[in-house]
């Protein structure tokens, strides 16, 4: 299906630049100076609309609102000459209503960027289409019930590493499953359903036992690495996981401060009190405490005012905007600067490019995580990967 871009402008100069950027990067277009007529418009599932906020006969919220009642399904972008708070708010709303929004960018439009962002939106479609065609459905109950007892899970570790010296400092472990049929099932179609049935205890169990089995292949190995290990809602309220997790430490006589636990701000909305009473003994039997996806949950602040976290994983999502979006980039600034204060590490994870990296580094940032480093492999892959991370790391230290 090709794809059709529709630019929506009263101004018929910037709509006649855009047009010529759109065809520029290999796009049909069309263009509306008015709203309403736009609104006339049938669109697909496989079309983009350039929408400018500032519209005189029916501004954008309207738009957007009217798009969602047609259950509009194209992608949008948005474009204004306005400050970029108005941009994020029309954002938000229009995700609000379950609109796919591509982003936001502001007048005068660079061309390198909205060429990068058409570009990536055909992409991102083509992908997904493919993906989802692989592997959409969410996992049944006793699928994954069998899937657990069976061992299908199995592990990939990404790499994390040191922004000053560049040396790997830590891993973080995130499960997978090994599909008889469906080959390789990501996280986000079996961990909801988990958490939902009751099998979020055993699957985070296995994760465990396969984790700290890793750590101490590694650690006999000679490779001292730090492993990270996301635990659920669910856990955070069993008041015996300190001693369970303790006990298989022991048992593999691997070392609790090379484990550490990251917990989501969502996760501890719950009940407070026992959350409380289980993260302090964890930190006291000595392993590490992370707080995940920090700046998208609710009351971040007074979690860490209460729960003795050692690190600060800021939210990917702010990290991947920050080379387009300012407020994306003072987030992310602050969120390491109040990390530093509290004496957390921080880490910044979903680092895609050498730009961002460059600019966390720049800010102080402690540890780096995303594809432009390494994306999560199996074990094997994992240690092959080291040899030649390492050899390229010595070279270029000379
Ligand atoms: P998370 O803990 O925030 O993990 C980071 C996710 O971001 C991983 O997705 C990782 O592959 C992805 N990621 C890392 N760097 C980049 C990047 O540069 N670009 C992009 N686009 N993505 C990046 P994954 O493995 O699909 O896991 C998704 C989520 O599933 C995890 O988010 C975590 O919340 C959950 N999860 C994974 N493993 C477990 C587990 O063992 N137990 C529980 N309870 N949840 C898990
Ligand atoms: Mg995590
Ligand atoms: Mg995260």
């Amino acid at each position: 299906m090709t794809t059709k871009v529709y630019i929506v402008d009263d101004d018929i100069q910037v709509a006649e630049l855009l047009a010529v950027i759109v065809e520029m990067a290999g796009f049909q277009q069309q263009i509306y100076t008015t709203s309403r007529e736009f609104i006339e418009q049938e669109t697909c599932s496989s079309d983009i609309i350039l929408l400018d906020l500032n519209m005189p006969d029916m501004d954008g919220i309207e738009v957007i609102r009217e798009l969602a009642a047609k259950t509009c399904d194209a992608s949008i972008l948005f474009i204004s000459g306005q400050d970029s708070g108005v941009l994020h708010s029309a954002e938000k709303l229009a995700r609000a209503h379950d609109l796919h929004v591509l982003g936001s960018v502001t007048k005068p439009v660079q061309i390198a960027l909205l060429q990068q962002i058409l570009q990536d939106a055909s992409q991102l479609k083509e992908n997904s289409a493919n993906r989802q065609n692989a592997t959409a459905e969410l996992a049944s109950v006793d699928e994954l019930t069998q899937a657990i007892e069976q061992h299908q899970l199995l592990l990939h570790y990404q790499p994390q590493v040191c922004f000053q010296t560049g040396k790997l400092v830590g891993v973080e472990a995130l499960v997978r499953w090994q599909h008889p049929e469906r080959g390789l099932v990501f996280p986000n179609l079996f961990i909801s359903v988990a958490e939902e049935n009751g099998l979020i205890v055993p699957l985070t169990g296995e994760v465990i036992r396969m984790a700290v089995k890793q750590s101490k292949h590694w650690h006999q190995s000679g490779l001292n690495v730090q492993v990270s290990l996301n635990i659920s809602a669910e856990n955070v309220t069993s008041l015996t996981l300190p001693e369970q997790l303790s006990d298989i430490l022991n048992k593999q006589h691997v070392n609790t401060s090379l484990i550490t636990l990251e917990v989501t701000e969502s996760s501890l909305m719950g009940e407070l009190v026992t959350s409380l009473d289980i993260l302090t003994r964890l930190r006291m039997k000595g392993f590490e405490l992370s707080i995940d996806d920090f700046g998208t949950g609710y009351s971040s602040l007074s979690q860490l005012h209460r729960i003795p976290f050692t690190e600060l994983k800021v939210d990917q999502s702010f990290v991947m905007q920050m080379d387009v979006d300012k407020e994306a980039r003072a987030i992310v600034k602050t969120c390491i600067m109040l990390g530093h204060e509290l004496n957390m590490k921080v880490v910044a994870e979903g680092i895609e490019n050498e730009t961002i990296f460059n600019a966390l580094k720049q800010m102080g940032c402690d540890i780096a995580q995303g594809y432009y480093i390494a994306k999560p492999m199996s074990a094997d892959n994992f240690d092959h990967w080291l040899s030649r991370y390492q050899a390229q790391l010595q070279a270029d230290n000379g």
